[in-house]
Formats: C-alpha cells, sequence, structure tokens
C-alpha cells in the first residue's frame, strides 16, 4: 500500500467517526427537543427517587 492510500483510508476513518458523532449528537438534540416536557420531567423525577435525592 502506497503512503498516499494510506493516508486515505486514514482519512476516511476520521471522516466516519466524525460523521457518527455528529449523528448521534443530533439524534440526542431531536430526541430531546421533540419530546415531551412532561415525560422527560417525570423520567428525571424518577431517577431522582432512585438514587434516593430528597423531592418530596
Ligand atoms: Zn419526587
Amino acid at each position: 500500500m502506497t503512503t498516499a492510500a494510506q493516508t486515505a483510508v486514514k482519512t476516511e476513518t476520521n471522516m466516519a467517526s466524525i460523521a457518527f458523532a455528529a449523528f448521534l449528537g443530533l439524534s440526542v438534540l431531536f430526541i430531546t427537543g421533540f419530546a415531551s416536557s412532561a415525560t422527560l420531567h417525570d423520567t428525571a423525577h424518577d431517577m431522582r427517587h432512585a438514587i434516593g435525592f430528597a423531592c418530596h
């Protein structure tokens, strides 16, 4: 394999991981953005009770 080919493969791998990370980040943003705030609140509330954090 030539040095140029190795560089090309490495660049493709970096692009794939950047694209994957961006996709993951955007997914989280969209999921939290479109989920109803009540659902998010209930989940946070359940987590608070699950870890024994004083709540009410
Ligand atoms: Zn509570």
